[in-house]
């Protein structure tokens, strides 16, 4: 039976032990949830197998242990990659990536129900803000998704770059990192960022941090502008300076994303600015070719392989480090939103 207490797992771990510790006395059989929480994702308590029944049924009446509902899951792709559209206790649909690599596996994660950052080329955006997501809620996509596939802990990785704006959700993005720790190093967690600043500054003062990936998607000020409206309020120039001032790890470099749109940023031209611009900083490139959706504007398309290749090959020999994101998997990663997207179109007829 459920009840209306809190999701255990939206309780950053101090908190945890409190409110466990109201009904739980000895600290071994708090430890004993905390791991069949955070190492084995169990959504119930009956799972928790070595609980006695008796402690089980005193927490199944005060809390809850619950993660969203996969609603639709599409046929993997040739690579294997999966997307699930995930639905909320209040009804918020939020979508969420398997994407298998060899010996890694890849899980793409939303941090909100929307986006209110509104990027002109991105569906999420389209669709506008929507709330935070709590901690319980990220865990849940990511549980879910690893107990489906069986993937093992150390294959793990973990990309937020799904729905949402993972630094305008900093304190549950912060609680999520701290349960991930658990099974997977902060070297194998990206988090990335349309560059709020503030959050970037957070990020550096955390012991420990994730990568960071930044959406640049623009080689200068005005045409960031133009397609990521948040630069009049984090200009370019001081995003750069705040990428300087991040405390690199070794072995680390921060991942600058760049949208390729045919005809608008990526010339020749383009590669040699961008180039420039993010000049001096321990950085790679993964340019990413734009995914068309009917929700966009009509003139943003895909640039031809051959333009995709030649912008690659500026950035190359101007001595940036280059990947390209082809792989089907990471094409369907990159159309985060456009699931629900889709959905949202069906139940939204829309005017004009
Ligand atoms: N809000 C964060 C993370 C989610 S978006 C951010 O903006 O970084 C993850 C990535 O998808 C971003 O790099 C974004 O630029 C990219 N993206 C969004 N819409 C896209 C589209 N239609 N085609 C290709 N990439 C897209
Ligand atoms: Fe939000 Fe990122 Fe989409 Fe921009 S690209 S609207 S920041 S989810």
């Amino acid at each position: 039976m459920t009840n209306d207490g809190a999701n255990l797992y939206d309780l950053p771990q101090p908190r945890l032990a409190r409110a466990l510790g109201t009904i739980v006395s000895p600290p071994f059989r708090v430890k004993q949830i905390e791991e069949w929480m955070y190492v084995h994702g169990v959504d119930s308590f009956d799972a928790m197998t070595n609980i006695p029944k008796e402690l089980r049924a005193a927490l199944a009446e005060h809390y809850r242990l619950d993660f969203p509902q996969v609603i639709e899951r599409t046929t993997p792709a040739a690579d294997g990659s999966q997307k699930y559209l995930f639905t909320l206790r209040d009804g918020n649909r939020i979508e969420a990536v398997y994407m298998p690599m060899g010996d890694r596996t890849s899980i793409c994660l939303s941090s909100q129900a929307g986006c209110a950052v509104g990027c002109t080329f991105c569906v999420t955006g389209f669709f506008g803000a929507g709330r935070n997501l709590t901690p319980g809620e990220m865990l849940g996509q990511f549980f879910t998704i690893q107990h489906e596939h069986n993937v093992p802990m150390e294959m793990m990785n973990v990309v937020f770059m799904g729905m949402g704006e993972p630094l305008l959700n900093f304190e549950n993005l912060v609680a999520t990192l701290d349960v991930l720790y658990r099974n997977i190093a902060p070297k194998r967690i990206t988090v990335s960022t349309s560059g709020i600043i503030p959050g970037i500054d957070e990020l550096a003062k955390l012991p420990r941090r994730p990568n960071l990936a930044v959406s640049i998607n623009a080689p200068d000020r005005r045409r960031r502008e133009e397609i990521m409206p948040i630069t009049k309020k984090y200009p370019l120039e001081e995003l750069i300076a705040s990428l300087k001032r991040y405390p690199s790890e070794k072995g680390r470099e921060i991942t600058i994303e760049y949208v390729l749109l045919a005809g608008y940023n990526d010339s020749h031209l383009d590669a040699v600015a961008l180039a420039k611009l993010i000049h001096g900083l321990r950085a790679k490139v993964n340019a990413i070719p734009f995914n068309e959706d009917p929700n966009l504007p009509p003139w943003m398309k895909r640039p031809k392989e051959g333009s995709i290749d030649r912008f690659v090959d500026t950035l190359v020999r101007n001595g940036v480090a280059v990947t390209v994101r082809r792989s089907k998997g990471r094409e369907i990663a990159a159309a985060c939103g456009q699931l629900r997207g889709k959905e949202v179109a069906r139940r939204r007829p829309k005017t004009g």
